[in-house]
């Protein structure tokens, strides 16, 4: 089943709604109709949405500007996100591609009190009118004030210094100015993750919410700096200099009892299954251990894993990780013109990582 559904596409870039996301929606309409909810609340939480969308949109926009291929944007419940395709390493062009979402909102916060100037509405608001609350009907001037509140939180907290926040990544651009792009971004990390401890101090005082965000912030921080220098460390290495050159593989013929003896001979766990020279299946111990002793006579042709995810030899080690941690598989069959020329596992690039890391880094 479909996950996500299109429904429109903006600078060529299609944007598309989660099912989650979807859902969601209903369900705030169904509690809006039921009166839980005031209409009002609902359209405003639609409308927060799109915000996020042009939010999103921005960074994108600029991004392909900079010749970056961007994918699509998915809504989610929790937001939106952008597949992007790998940020270029240029501090300029990162700086303004990770500003340019939370200016978008400033800018609508913005143009909400010019709107307010206008209808010279600014002199029946009060503080809370900045704030959404569960009000049956609402007047112009209190929608453009609920508006401005919902965009100036959205653009001020995307603007905090911390990963995975828009902040983060700006402020690494800003560092990576006078240093190495590995060394900015563990200042960055750094910085994110004291800023952390500081907001559940803060949390601990006022509001728990605060914590949790606290959290998010340092995990975000973390899960940065660790990528960044992985891929910083794998800068160069192609899969042909690691993976495993001559392969053994399996017939799609071979009994899982059979494929289970050569596996304990050979201590391989993963196998790439040939069909008269033709590369037709992989086949890993997990697959094997889940068939039944009684059924073990059973070909590996059947129970193999069909669809694969495939690397070529001259592909850097980093993208292979990528493929490999994304999908959440093992190994990777490795096929240079039509044939199985060897096969590189996520071993094998931990093995890579572990022995670098024994070498001092810059
Ligand atoms: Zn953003």
């Amino acid at each position: 089943m479909k996950s996500s559904f299109k429904i429109f596409r903006a600078f060529g870039i299609p944007v598309e709604l989660h099912i989650s996301f979807l859902l969601l929606m209903l369900f705030i309409y169904v509690i809006a109709f039921l009166g839980i909810i005031s209409v009002y609340i609902a359209f405003l939480i639609t409308l927060l949405f799109v915000t996020v969308v042009v939010h999103e949109l921005s960074h994108s926009y600029i991004a392909k500007r900079y010749g970056v291929k961007v994918g699509k944007i998915v809504l989610l419940p929790i937001g939106g996100v952008s597949a992007m395709e790998e940020i270029p390493k240029d501090p300029d062009k990162e700086l303004k591609i990770a500003a340019a979402g939370p200016l978008a909102n400033l800018l609508i916060a913005f143009a909400c009190f010019i709107g307010l100037l206008i209808i010279g509405g600014v002199g029946s608001l009060t503080l809370e009118s900045f704030f959404i609350s569960n009000t049956p009907s609402a007047d112009l001037s209190l929608f453009l004030a609920n508006f401005l509140g919902v965009n100036l939180v959205l653009g001020l907290f995307n603007l905090l210094p911390a990963f995975p926040m828009d902040g983060g990544r700006v402020l690494r651009a800003f560092f990576a100015k006078r240093m190495s792009y590995s060394k900015a971004t563990k200042a960055a990390a750094s910085v994110g993750k004291q800023f952390a401890i500081l907001m559940v101090i803060l949390g601990i005082f006022f509001n728990f919410i605060l914590i949790l965000i606290a959290i998010f912030i340092y995990l975000g921080a973390d899960q940065e700096y660790k990528n960044v220098m992985i891929s910083s460390k794998l800068e160069g290495i192609k899969v042909r200099d690691i993976m495993t050159k001559d392969v053994n593989t399996l017939t799609p013929d071979t009994s899982v009892s059979e494929a289970l003896n050569t596996m304990f001979k050979q201590r391989h766990m993963g196998y790439p299954v040939e069909d008269h020279g033709e590369l037709a299946g992989i086949v890993t111990f997990d697959d094997i251990s889940k068939i039944p002793e009684n059924q073990r006579d059973t070909p590996i042709g059947n129970i193999m894993t069909k669809k694969l995810i495939l690397a070529n030899p001259e592909e850097p080690a980093m993208n292979t990780l990528e493929k490999i941690t994304k999908n959440n598989i093992g190994r990777l069959p490795v096929i240079e013109n039509g044939n199985l020329v060897g096969i590189i596992s996520k071993t094998d690039i931990m093995r890579v990582l572990e022995v670098l890391d024994t070498k001092p880094l810059e």
